[in-house]
C-alpha cells in the first residue's frame, strides 16, 4: 500500500491517468483483497469505505482508498484512514450558522425560493438563465455564471451550452454516495458508561454510527446509525419502527444499556430524496479518476463550476464547496477585469 499511495500524482486526474491507471481500475474490494487483506480486516475496511463514501466499496475506484489512507510514519504510530484532519472542527449550533451567516452579508444579491431549470446561450453571447417557483418564471441574462449545484442536479436540467464531450460526460456520469442518517434520541449515553467515545464500526446490523450530540451534553444525546450503499438503500426502504427494530439489539449488544436509554424519537434522513441533492456527495467509481477527473472545475465559456464535487483537496467536503467558489469567483473577477 504504502508502494502504490507513493506511486499517485501530485495531481490526480485524467491527465496523469497512466501512472495510476491499473489502482483507478481497480475496485477498493479488488485492491484489498488483492494485497492479501482477508477476514475481518477485509470486512472491516468494506463497511468502512463504503459507509464513508456513501457507494459499496466494490464500486467505488481503489483510488478513493489509497487517497485518504495516511500511512504511519513508523511502526509504533497509528494509522489513519481517513487522514489526520478528518472531522477535526465541529460548528457550534450546527453547520447551518456557516450558511446563514454568509447569507447575512449578501442577502440584498439573493432570490430565494426559485429554482434553476435552464441554461441557454443567447445571441449576444450572454447566457439565459430560467428560474422558476409555483407562481412564476423568470429569465436571467448574465454575462458570466457560477454554477454551484451538484452534478447530480445540473444534469437533470437544461443545459444548453456547448462545450466538448469530456465535459458533459464528467457532469453525466461522476459518481454520487447514496448515505442516509439515521438518528436515534437516548436518554443516557451507554458508549461512555463502557469508556468510549461512540464511533463505532461492525458488521452487525446498522454497521456504522456515531455521538452526535458529542460536546453538546454529557448525559442526554444521540447516536447517529450512517448508512450507504446498500445498507443506505435499506435504511431509504424502511419504515423507521422497522429501523429502530434492526438497529437497537445490536447497538445493546455493543453499549449495553442502549435498548433502555431510547427515548422514542427518532429522524431519518436520506439524500437521494432531497430534490436539491439528489444524493449525497461525490464518490468516484471504478475508471473514473483517470477519465473523468480533471474536467469537473473547468469553465465552458464564461460558465464556471464549484462545489464539493469540483474540489481536489476536499472533495466530500464544505472545505471543498469554499475553496472552489472562492477560487472560481477569483478567476470570474480577473476575466472581468480582462475584458473590462
Ligand atoms: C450525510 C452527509 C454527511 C456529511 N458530513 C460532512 C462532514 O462531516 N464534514 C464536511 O465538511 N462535509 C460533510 N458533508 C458534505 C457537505 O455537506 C458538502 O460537501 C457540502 O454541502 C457541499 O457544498 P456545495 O455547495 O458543493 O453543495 P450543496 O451544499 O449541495 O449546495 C448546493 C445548493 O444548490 C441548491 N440547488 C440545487 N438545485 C438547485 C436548482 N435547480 N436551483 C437553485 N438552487 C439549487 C441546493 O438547494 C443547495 O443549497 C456531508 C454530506 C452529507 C450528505
Amino acid at each position: 500500500m504504502v508502494t502504490d499511495i507513493k506511486s499517485l500524482p501530485e495531481k490526480i486526474s485524467h491527465k496523469t491517468a497512466d501512472s495510476f491507471r491499473l489502482l483507478d481500475n481497480q475496485s477498493i474490494t479488488e485492491y484489498i483483497s488483492g494485497i492479501g487483506i482477508t477476514g475481518w480486516l477485509f470486512n472491516f475496511l468494506n463497511v468502512v469505505l463504503t459507509r464513508e463514501y456513501g457507494m459499496e466499496a466494490s464500486e467505488q475506484s481503489a483510488v478513493n482508498f489509497l487517497i485518504m489512507f495516511d500511512v504511519p510514519s513508523d511502526s509504533n504510530a497509528d494509522y489513519e484512514l481517513f487522514g489526520s484532519d478528518h472531522e477535526v472542527f465541529k460548528i457550534k449550533g450546527g453547520s447551518q450558522h456557516l450558511a446563514d451567516a454568509l447569507y447575512e452579508q449578501v442577502k440584498e444579491q439573493v432570490v430565494l425560493n426559485h429554482k434553476l431549470v435552464a441554461v441557454e446561450e443567447n445571441k449576444t453571447r450572454d447566457y439565459n438563465l430560467t428560474l422558476e417557483n409555483n407562481r412564476s418564471v423568470k429569465i436571467l441574462q448574465a454575462p458570466y455564471v457560477l454554477l454551484t449545484l451538484p452534478f447530480t442536479i445540473l444534469r437533470k436540467i437544461r443545459f444548453q451550452v456547448g462545450m466538448p464531450a469530456e465535459k458533459r460526460r464528467c457532469i453525466e456520469e461522476i459518481g454520487y454516495g447514496n448515505s442516509c442518517k439515521f438518528v436515534i434520541g437516548l436518554d443516557t449515553k451507554p458508549w461512555r458508561k463502557a469508556g468510549k467515545q461512540g464511533y463505532t464500526f461492525t458488521d452487525i446490523s446498522f454497521g456504522c454510527g456515531w455521538d452526535s450530540s458529542q460536546r453538546q451534553s454529557d448525559e442526554k444525546g444521540s447516536f447517529t446509525v450512517f448508512g450507504g450503499g446498500h445498507s443506505g438503500d435499506n435504511m431509504l426502504k424502511k419504515s423507521k419502527d422497522e429501523l429502530i427494530k434492526d438497529f437497537i439489539p445490536g447497538l445493546e449488544t455493543i453499549y449495553p444499556g442502549s435498548e433502555k436509554a431510547y427515548n422514542g424519537k427518532q429522524v431519518k434522513f436520506c439524500w437521494v430524496q432531497n430534490p436539491f441533492s439528489g444524493a449525497a456527495y461525490s464518490s468516484f467509481r471504478k475508471g473514473q479518476w483517470s477519465t473523468l477527473a480533471g474536467w469537473e472545475a473547468v469553465p465552458v465559456g464564461n460558465i464556471y463550476f464549484a462545489g464539493e464535487h469540483v474540489s481536489r483537496d476536499f472533495q466530500g467536503y464544505m472545505n471543498g464547496g469554499a475553496q472552489t467558489a472562492r477560487e472560481a469567483a477569483g478567476l470570474i473577477a480577473e476575466k472581468i477585469t480582462k475584458e473590462g
